[in-house]
């Protein structure tokens, strides 16, 4: 590891300030990515910006058909509240699985989506709910948000604030977990919005993505059989030694199957 310096922030203004002056300098959330990567010397930033204890980006409320949840909220708290239960209990779920105790207890929603890693959970339920990312400087919507392999719109110092996920009439989310990690080697998280269905996919390809065609045709009947005979294209899926691009291809029909099976039953 690079040597750093360590800055506690005690108010977000205090981060953004911090961050203007200083462009080499990275907010430290949960630390579940950003140490490891900075161990294996694959990051070298000049400070450590401790966001961990901000209050600005604690709390979980339902307001105008939305639950809005701080970015700093740790995946187990995420899983626990009875307020993610009650308006978006596939939301609860899917935190409930990412990694193990030690991760959902340090790991951060902000930090999870900021960091876009093409396996993880929470950017398919931020893309399959529609959701909207607030930030220290403006709101981007999930469809704008989300630029492929570790890419987000995010600007050089720009912190995500809050999320805020409207509620959908009822959505689902099934995943391939990695064994060891818990990562996805496929998620599909399906919703059913009210206005549409939604279909993001993560782990698949090198980047979460919406699966348009599945979204047609649920969209004209929301069961297993309309989605029975689609099929992704291999091409363009990711390839490594846990799987091959075909084999992603094959459990993205299945998981998405299985999303609209445990829908259809709610
Ligand atoms: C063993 C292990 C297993 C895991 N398994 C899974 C899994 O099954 N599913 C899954 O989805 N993830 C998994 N993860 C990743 C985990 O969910 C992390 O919580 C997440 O990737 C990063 O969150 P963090 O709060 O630790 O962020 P950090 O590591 O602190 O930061 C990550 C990046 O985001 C930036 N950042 C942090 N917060 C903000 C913010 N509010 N605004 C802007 N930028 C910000 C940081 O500067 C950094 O670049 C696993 C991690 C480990 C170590």
């Amino acid at each position: 590891m690079y040597s750093f310096n360590y800055v506690k922030a005690k108010s977000l203004q205090e981060v953004s300030d911090f961050l203007k002056s200083n462009p080499d300098a990275r907010p430290l959330a949960g630390g579940m990515t950003l140490i490891p990567t900075m161990k294996a010397r694959l990051a070298q930033p000049s400070h450590l910006v401790d966001i961990g204890g901000l209050k600005e980006l604690q709390g979980i409320e339902t307001k105008d058909g939305a639950l809005v949840i701080g970015a700093g909220t740790r995946h187990g708290d995420v899983a626990r509240s009875a307020r993610v239960r009650e308006a978006i209990p596939a939301l609860a779920a899917l935190a409930e699985r990412i990694g193990d105790p030690q991760v959902r207890n340090l790991g951060t929603m902000g930090g999870s989506v900021a960091n876009n890693d093409p396996a993880a959970d929470y950017p398919a339920a931020v893309l399959g709910l529609g959701a909207t990312v607030i930030t220290n400087r403006r709101q981007i919507a999930a469809d704008d948000f989300f630029q492929g392999l570790f890419t987000t719109a995010l600007e050089s110092g720009e912190i995500i604030v809050r999320l805020s996920f409207p509620v959908p009439k009822r959505a689902a989310y099934e995943k391939f977990a990695h064994p060891a990690s818990g990562y996805a080697m496929t998620g599909v998280f399906v919703a059913d919005t009210g206005k549409g269905i939604r279909v993001a996919v993560t782990g698949a390809g090198p980047g979460v993505f919406r699966w348009n065609e599945a979204e047609a045709a649920l969209g004209k009947k929301l069961a297993v059989e309309s989605v029975a005979n689609l099929s992704v294209a291999a091409d363009g899926m990711n390839e490594d030694l846990h799987g091959s691009r075909e084999y992603r291809a094959n459990l993205v029909s299945v998981l998405t199957k299985r999303a609209v099976a445990q829908l259809a039953g709610r």
